[in-house]
């Protein structure tokens, strides 16, 4: 362990503007490691919210007034930003919506509603989130069409193989994860994309774990759709965003009727707004469009490829650590990660510690983890455990937490031995 440039590397990171992780919990230093769930803000997202409502808060886009046109112009800033952070070629394939799983119910509607019929197929993996498998079964119940599961590897791994196999004339859509919230891998999107694209079926990207770990570029990566939520890097809740090419969302119809995404609403003709008001029916969370911006601003300042290097330096500390203590399972050992890892840990005699009493004794000691099947039942099904106790990592993680972790971890373990 190179202990000194581990230091360096997290001065740089600005720990001190998380001022949230400055607290103690039950008398020990808290020890934030669940940052897939959600990651605390900088001091300079919670003033942009405050600074937000206490200096031109206004409804956006339909206001002659200062405020209102002040408001909105904010609001189109931040999606220019988010379009720029994703290198995406423009501010219109840039739709604001509650979150990943809002983005992916929308785009499951939407693209349902267009392009699925009976018998066709929609295609996801056996490690996805359960965002990003319901609204795809709700979808395929309601097209009477075929949800079929792309099989992972012995090592986690998705079985690229068989996912070739799996692609067809019959296959509408691909929808996977780029990072596995349980796993932390990394997936070969590009891969799955590539093939996918050769037989002109279009690519929905959940980005929820990859966004805010990797410099994701939609323009090189070629993907048809990214979903993600600002709350997961370092943005307020309540917000997140669907990315979609401008020839999908221009082909789609609104999955919500109201205010914003109409043209003209006539009793005979209702016509829809452009790009991409189209998809934004009702009063956008304009407030929260802003500080996201005000978060992207924060990690490219840092440097998105900076951040990056960091994490997955800090992240393979956390693996070796891990691996170091006896009795533990790590799941997708020795593959690439990006902000996670899941564990398990095993008595000597071949028992397993059940994740949420682990999970338990770490809390009292300070340290948060996250334990269960992280709303990804049918991969901790396929595991054969009950949980998994996953540690995940943000920009403001140093190897002080990893330490603390690791020997919070072995007291929890002698406790429950
Ligand atoms: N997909 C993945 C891979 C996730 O990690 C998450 C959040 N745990 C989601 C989707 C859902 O995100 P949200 O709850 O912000 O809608």
């Amino acid at each position: 362990m190179e202990n000194g440039k581990w230091k360096i590397e997290t001065k740089k990171m600005n720990r001190a503007d998380f001022e949230i992780l400055n607290q103690t919990v039950y008398k020990r230093p808290l020890v934030y490691l669940d940052n897939a769930a959600t990651t605390q803000k900088p001091t300079a997202v919670i003033n942009a919210l405050t600074e937000a409502y206490t200096t031109w808060n206004a409804n956006i886009h339909r206001g002659v007034h200062h405020l209102s046109q002040v408001a909105t112009q904010k609001h189109e800033e931040a999606r220019q930003k988010t379009a720029d952070f994703l290198h995406a070629a423009s501010a219109r394939e840039i739709v604001f919506t509650k979150g990943t799983t809002n983005s992916l119910n929308l785009l499951a509607f939407s693209f349902g509603e267009a392009l699925v019929h009976e018998g066709d197929e929609i295609l996801v993996s056996a490690v996805e989130h359960h965002s990003n498998i319901v609204p795809w079964q709700m979808l395929c119940q309601r097209k009477k069409a075929r949800l079929r599961v792309i099989p992972m590897r012995e090592d986690c791994t998705l079985d690229i193989e068989a996912y070739a196999a799996l692609l067809n004339e019959r296959t509408r859509l691909v929808s996977v994860a780029y990072v596995s919230n349980v796993l932390g891998i990394i997936q070969p999107v590009e891969d799955v994309i590539r093939l996918a694209h050769a037989k002109e079926i279009p690519v929905c990207i959940d980005g929820a774990q990859a966004v805010p770990h990797l410099p994701v570029d939609v323009q090189a990566l070629d993907c048809d759709f990214l979903a993600f939520s600002a709350h997961k890097m370092y943005g307020p809740t309540g917000l997140g965003v669907l990315y979609g090419k401008e020839k999908w969302l221009n082909m789609l119809p609104p999955a919500e009727g109201g205010g914003e995404m109409i043209e003209h609403v006539r009793w005979d003709n209702t016509t829809y707004n452009t790009l991409p008001y189209k998809f934004e029916a009702g009063t956008p969370d304009f407030i929260g469009s802003y500080a996201f911006g005000v978060a992207l601003d924060y990690m490219n300042s840092l440097g998105r490829e900076a951040i990056t290097r960091y994490e997955a330096e800090l992240c393979r500390y956390l693996e070796s650590q891990l691996a170091a203590i006896q009795g533990v399972r790590i799941y997708a050992a020795g593959h690439e990660k990006a902000g996670a890892v899941s564990f398990n840990v095993y008595r000597e005699d071949g028992q397993l510690l059940h994740p949420f009493d682990v999970g338990t004794l770490l809390d009292r000691q300070g340290v948060a983890v996250r334990t269960g099947h992280h709303c990804a039942e049918p991969l901790i099904d396929a595991l054969g455990v009950p949980g998994t106790i996953r540690a995940s990592l943000a920009l403001y993680n140093t190897c002080e937490d990893i330490d603390a972790l690791i020997r919070a971890l072995e007291t929890a373990v002698a406790m429950l031995s």
